[in-house]
């Protein structure tokens, strides 16, 4: 596969520019590299695709966040995640409404492709894609889990097995003769098109069904209930998309299921704060434990730890646990290594004294070891902010 380009490199505009001059931008490009205007040119088609996925991910303020912030690995990415690679049904299912006014029929586009879901008569129909979200723990998402999920959508209707027909015989379409299509012209931005269009006396089916099934009305498919099984790999972020083939809504009379999307969210932690692969603990000591040293109990996601803090352990202090984080995945959801669990040492000063703390505190003051002096306070800031 070819290098990604920058998302604002693709579309040409400045990593600040506003969603107007997004959409803008991606709306000059969209029109120049249109498959109506570039037939059979799979540059022309590359580039269309590559421009829908910048937009998809900087027209939405939370993606471009993540974008910033992480680049191309936050995206989730092609293969198991669904961010990347966009197929022209999406493009045109999700930013149809960019091409109002540019004179394209947005509905006959999807058949220059096939395979798609607009695609009508001689070709195989497809169910529509459903999205559902889960909520997962950190637990869920260091372990991976299967989560069981109620789904309504469209089944096979099974009074008729998909097919419509109550007593399963289908006549050929008068208006299209079969075909399923009707061909009439229309005027657009590049002048008169002849264009193929859906026959609307058949659906594109090229066939009607005089004896319709009573339990699904001719469509062949019903609204039930089903319980999907999804696998979540560990690893797994907030934000991300998972796809299980065929498990959307069935098409109607026949035909392939759409895909069952699963949009991945992350419930917050008592304990932990993600960051990508590694957690984040923060550890408070009481003034003596970090002075003398000592052992303290500290939660991981396997069950709680006890760690040695060494004496003369400063506030501000990382402590790494390493492979304590959670799993690494790439884009394909393949597994390379763990995370670390990171410990954000900080020491509690008390704000309320007793009079004999007080006192305790005060003889303190006095003793030799207690004030800092250059030499100590250079190396504490050292370790701490490296200057
Ligand atoms: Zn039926
Ligand atoms: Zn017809």
């Amino acid at each position: 596969m070819a290098e990604k380009r920058d998302y604002y490199e693709v579309l040409g505009v400045e990593k600040t520019a506003t969603a107007e001059e997004i959409k803008k931008a991606y709306r000059k490009k969209a029109i120049q590299y249109h498959p109506d205007k570039n037939p059979g040119d799979k540059a022309a088609e590359e580039k269309f695709k590559e421009a829908a996925e910048a937009y998809e991910v900087l027209s939405d303020p939370q993606k471009r966040a993540r974008y910033d912030q992480y680049g191309f690995a936050g995206m989730g990415g092609a293969g198991g995640f669904s961010s990347g690679g966009m197929s022209m049904e999406d493009i045109f299912t999700h930013f149809g409404d960019i091409f109002q006014g540019a004179g394209f029929d947005i509905g006959d586009i999807g058949d220059l492709f096939g395979g798609g879901g607009r695609s009508r008569g001689t070709r195989v129909r497809r169910g529509s894609d459903m999205r559902v979200k889960v909520h997962l723990t950190l637990e869920e998402i260091a372990s991976g889990c299967e989560k069981k999920i109620k789904v309504r959508k469209l089944v096979q209707c099974k009074d008729c097995n998909g097919s419509g027909s109550a007593d399963g015989r289908t006549e050929t379409c008068p208006t299209c003769k079969g075909s399923g299509r009707v061909i009439r012209q229309q005027r657009g931005i590049f002048g008169m098109m002849q264009v193929q269009s859906e026959c609307e006396t058949c659906g594109g089916d090229g066939t009607i069904i005089k004896n319709k099934c009573p339990k699904c009305g001719g469509q062949g498919v019903v609204r039930d209930e089903e319980i999907i099984t999804i696998n979540i790999p560990a690893g797994v972020m907030g934000g991300m998309q998972l796809t299980v083939p065929g498990k959307g809504n069935a098409a109607p009379k026949g035909g392939v299921n759409g895909d069952l999307l699963v949009l991945i969210e992350e419930e917050e932690h008592k304990d932990f704060i993600r960051q990508e692969s590694n957690l984040v603990y923060n550890l408070m000591l009481d003034m003596p434990t970090a002075v003398l040293g000592g052992q303290v109990q500290i939660p991981t996601l396997t069950g709680d730890v006890k760690i040695t803090i060494t004496p003369g352990t400063q506030p501000g202090k990382v402590l790494r646990m390493r492979g304590k984080g959670l799993p690494r995945i790439d884009q394909y959801g393949r597994n390379y290594g763990v995370g670390d669990l990171l410990i954000n040492v900080g020491v509690y000063i008390p704000e309320k004294l007793s009079k004999d703390e007080r006192a305790l505190i005060e003889k303190l003051q006095d003793s030799p070891n207690i004030a800092p002096n250059s030499a100590n306070k250079k190396s504490f800031f050292q370790n701490l902010f490296g200057m």
